[in-house]
């Protein structure tokens, strides 16, 4: 049977990436977290003084991009790949509330998003994967056979991020994680160069009101019925 390209995008927290895995291990693909990238290139930054406070040395990080190795390397023990920067396991460092506060303005960089936008059409050449984003039907992968757009509620969505945030004992409250979804929300979709859209040819799924199985089945669904056809 034929692979495809899987493409989900969304706004943040809208449980792309667990729908993503999901799906990837069921249909034997890939599965590529696009934005563990460009929070990698965040945590770059802020281990290397380019990020400190409230400053921000844009020239600098572009000067040094091509410094930096970003890589996935699949974990056995867990089931997917984890994210490794310059050689150094940093799949748990990326995750922080200060990486997320950073990360859509370095994202708003065209020179980022060239360096890793390329990187990510070199991993999906083959086909058989599924990249959860915000730009992967309409920049990085526009010929996709499958692309879906997820939404859900603002609360909806600092509800489950703040949750998983506890889960890893990061001392937040829920209304700075709701402000910074927000906040993301508006860098990303307002950005000149990729901005958040759904693609013309994109399924939307409001998932706010659906369990993680009744979401999977769906997208699931779509997934075989596109697959077969091939
Ligand atoms: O998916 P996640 O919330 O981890 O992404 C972190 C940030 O990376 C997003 O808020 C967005 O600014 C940026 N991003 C992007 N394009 C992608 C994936 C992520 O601009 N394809």
């Amino acid at each position: 049977m034929k692979k495809i390209t899987i493409a989900i995008d969304g706004f943040s927290s809208t449980g792309k990436s667990t729908v993503a895995k999901q799906l990837a291990k069921a249909l034997g693909y890939v599965y590529v977290d696009s934005g563990a990238m460009y929070r990698a290139v965040t945590l770059y930054a802020m281990q290397n003084g380019i990020i400190s406070n409230d400053h921000f040395d844009v020239e600098k990080l572009i000067a040094d991009l091509d410094r930096l190795k970003i890589n996935f390397k699949y974990n056995n023990a867990i089931g997917f790949a984890e994210m490794y920067l310059n050689g150094v396991n940093v799949e748990h460092d990326i995750r922080t509330l200060e990486v997320s506060q950073w990360v859509s303005q370095v994202a708003e960089i065209s020179e980022v998003r060239r360096m890793l936008v390329f990187q990510q059409q070199q991993m999906g050449k083959e086909k058989g994967v599924v990249m959860d984003g915000r730009d992967i039907g309409t920049v990085v992968f526009p010929e996709a056979e499958l692309k879906f757009f997820m939404t859900a509620s603002a609360e909806t969505r600092a509800k489950r991020r703040f949750k998983e945030l506890l889960e890893r004992n990061e001392n937040v409250s829920y209304e700075e994680v709701l402000k910074n979804v927000e906040s993301r929300d508006l860098i990303d979709s307002t950005r000149e160069d990729s901005p958040l859209k759904k693609a013309k040819d994109a399924i939307e799924i409001d998932n706010s009101s659906l369990s993680l199985e009744a979401q999977f089945e769906k997208l699931y669904a779509f997934a075989r019925e596109v697959i077969e056809k091939k």
